[in-house]
């Protein structure tokens, strides 16, 4: 392709990135746009008193192929590091070691009441197994294809498997890891996670979730490509002559637009001149998220990295992630540092709050589940992520499924890229972003 081709990407989160790497390598003329003054998005690391504090995203799982691909390609597989996977539940007032991707250890952990334990082997195991070719991560509308996704995973998991399913495993995986509740999580999506949660090896990156975007920057300026930080696309307009933004008061045109930002602002973006794609971007709600780094000037004393709490027994938190446990250097030798999820359930109304009053909420918490360390915090940070997760609420699957048919891009040169467009999470985006890459070239191509 011509490189008098040029192309936006707004939004250098994973999906945008990785949209702009391979139309880059197209010989596409890419210029990427990111309203805040660093890269990453949601895997944002912050770099804060010789501390890397991975404000968000902490994990990249076994099953993220695409992701693993992009790493091979980088050539950054040496960075990413093995985490020992163990984990702890919070339950009956103490913490329970459980490694999650490993069905022995939660058979065998103290964490899990026995019925439930029970009901996993006999029942949920076999369900995943029978169902497999519909619980596809990279394809997960085949779920709603299917008839998995017309409830929630609450009242599915009330009737199949009974109430302490919900309370000590749904619920504290999907409040920890997705910032979602049960009775807004559809069936489909926790069933596609649970299968290849059955058996799976987690990963962190040396240098923190940021050094992804961050290599991926570095190989688009190399390439001849743009990364303009702290510059927010503030319109969007298509004409037959190209697509105009506006950013810092100013326009610029180009050929095709890559919009990879969260879906609120996309929204807001398409509104006006691409109504279809606004207009299905209305049918995907996220929930904001809150997140506070806590810098220790000792190791927090424990060997799990993620502690998680079950229904009503933590009053904000949903959970704390022990930074020194991840199998990575991001802490200075000898300290140590926590990030901590608030509760779902608790992040909207804490958003606008300040940053004592947010502390305050989640530190009766974090001295029940460490005493004493409360007196180790050198430093608190909060993070606010108004635009927060998508929620995969019954329904959203075929939604998506309508997506994939491709009737609601028809054949505009304006994509959309985002975790949205497959699942909450870093392989979701790096998906995202690759397809589309493709179907913005291929449009480009044959104009
Ligand atoms: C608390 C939390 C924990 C998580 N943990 C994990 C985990 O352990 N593992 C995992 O795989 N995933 C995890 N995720 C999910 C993962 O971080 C996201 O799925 C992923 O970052 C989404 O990438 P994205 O590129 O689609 O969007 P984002 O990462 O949100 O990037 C979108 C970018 O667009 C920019 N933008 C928005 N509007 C504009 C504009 N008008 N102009 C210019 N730029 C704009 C934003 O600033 C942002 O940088 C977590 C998410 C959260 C919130």
């Amino acid at each position: 392709m011509s490189n008098s081709v040029r192309v936006a990407i707004i939004g250098a989160g994973p999906a945008g990135l990785t949209a702009a790497r391979e139309l880059l390598r197209e010989g596409v003329n890419v210029v990427v746009f990111e309203a805040d003054p660093w890269v990453g998005g949601k895997t944002r690391t912050d770099r804060l008193d010789g501390y890397q504090i991975d404000a968000s995203a902490q994990l990249f799982g076994s099953m993220y192929t695409r992701f693993l691909a992009l790493v091979d390609e980088l050539g950054i597989r040496d960075r990413l590091v093995r985490s020992p996977g163990r984990d702890a539940l919070w339950r009956n007032g103490r913490m329970h070691e459980v490694v999650y991707g490993s069905v022995s250890s939660m058979l065998a952990s103290g964490g899990l009441p026995l019925k439930t334990k029970l009901r996993l082997g006999a029942t949920y195991l076999p369900f995943l197994t029978r169902h497999g070719a519909d619980l596809d991560l990279h394809a997960p509308e085949r779920a709603a294809a299917a008839g998995l996704d017309g409830e929630s995973i609450a009242s599915w998991g009330e009737r199949e498997m009974g109430s302490e399913f919900i309370d000590y495993l749904v619920y504290p995986q999907l409040t920890g890891y997705y910032g979602a509740l049960p009775e807004e999580t559809g069936a489909g999506l926790y069933h596609v996670l649970a299968r290849y949660g059955v058996d799976v090896a987690v990963f962190a990156l040396q240098g923190g979730a940021a050094t992804l975007c961050e290599v991926l920057a570095e190989r688009v300026r190399a390439g001849g490509g743009e990364v303009r930080l702290g510059t927010r696309v503030d319109a969007l307009e298509t004409s037959s002559g190209g697509t105009t933004l506006s950013v810092a008061g100013a326009s610029e045109r180009f050929d095709g637009v890559v919009v990879a930002t969260q879906a609120p602002p996309a929204r807001e973006l398409l509104r006006a001149s691409h109504p279809a794609l606004a207009g299905w971007l209305d049918g995907v709600r996220t929930r904001p998220a809150l997140t506070v780094g806590l810098l220790l000037d000792r190791p927090a004393g424990v060997r799990y990295f993620g502690l998680s709490f079950p229904k009503d027994e933590a009053s904000a938190v949903a959970a704390i992630c022990v930074q020194e446990n991840k199998g990575v250097d991001l802490v200075p030798e000898g300290r140590g540092a926590l990030v901590t999820f608030v509760r779902p359930d608790v992040a909207p109304g804490l958003l606008g709050a300040d940053g004592r009053t947010i502390l305050d909420a989640i530190l009766p918490d974090v001295r029940r589940a460490f005493p004493g360390l409360e007196s180790h915090i050198t430093r608190a940070r909060v993070y606010r992520w108004p635009a927060g997760n998508p929620i995969v609420y019954p329904g959203y699957l075929a939604h998506l499924g309508t997506f994939r048919q491709g009737g609601v891009e028809k054949n505009e040169r304006v994509v959309l890229a985002g975790d949205y467009l497959y699942t909450p999470s870093v392989e979701g985006a790096v998906t995202a972003g690759t397809t589309a890459a493709r179907r913005l070239r291929e449009r480009l191509t044959a104009s």
